[in-house]
């Protein structure tokens, strides 16, 4: 189903090391000032470290940026799967699943939960984990849970603009909203027709000089599944 990347199930460790290499110097924010003391930032790599970082020239503090989570539902409801089109930026106007930010104070499946109760109005279960898929290069980590309806109800939220189920064979895999998606709705699919839902892990890697909305630009790399 991997019609896109170019190398759609690659079982070993990333095919190039110079690539990971690339990839891991990241998207990082210019951090100005201090988010603590409004202090203005010096850009340097601190006593015993190895990476640039933003440092207050006023309280000294080190500003770490770190990676985010996001943390969705995959819902499956007689053989179909919830889709929401997306009523905000970026990706407006295209299809995705209900997911977003995994808030602190939260775990991962109640934000999952959380998220699609804003987002798509079900109120769910989660039955397993489906897939961790990293993307280096922005600093995000998604992670997928298979989820059921509780009611079979569900309406768009503020962020949405329609929420629908999709029959396998019609899921609108030429206006989705990210790569990440992208590859969770086709890891899906397969274990479908294989008879057997796995966990799935991977590193998404945009193919340089990309752009984002190019969602097919990538390899899936690491692929790991059990
Ligand atoms: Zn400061």
């Amino acid at each position: 189903m991997f019609s896109a990347p170019s190398e759609p199930n690659s079982a070993s460790p990333s095919s190039s090391s110079s690539s990971v290499a690339v990839q891991s110097a990241g998207n990082v924010h210019k951090i100005k000032f201090c988010q603590w003391c409004g202090g203005p930032a010096k850009h340097e790599i601190p006593n015993g470290e190895e990476k640039i970082r933003a440092i207050c020239t006023l309280c000294g503090k080190i500003a770490y940026q770190n990676p985010k989570m996001v943390v969705g539902c995959l819902i499956e409801h007689d053989k179909k799967i919830l889709l929401c089109k997306r009523n905000i930026e970026p990706s407006y106007g295209l299809w995705t699943l209900p997911a977003g930010y995994l808030e602190i104070g939260e775990s991962a499946a109640e934000g999952a939960i959380r998220e699609t109760w804003e987002e798509a109005g079900a109120e769910v279960e989660v039955v397993s984990p489906f897939a961790q898929l990293d993307i280096p290069l922005i600093g995000q980590t998604y992670v997928i849970f298979l989820a059921k309806l509780k009611k079979p109800l569900f309406s768009p939220g503020p962020e949405s603009s329609e929420c629908c189920l999709f029959e396998l064979d019609n899921i609108p895999f030429d206006s989705l909203a990210f790569s990440s998606i992208f590859v969770t709705l086709n890891l899906y699919i397969e274990d479908v027709k294989s008879g057997k839902i796995k966990f799935h892990y991977g590193t998404i890697n945009k193919r340089l000089g990309t752009g984002p909305s190019d969602i097919r630009a990538f390899t899936l790399d690491y692929h790991l599944q059990v």
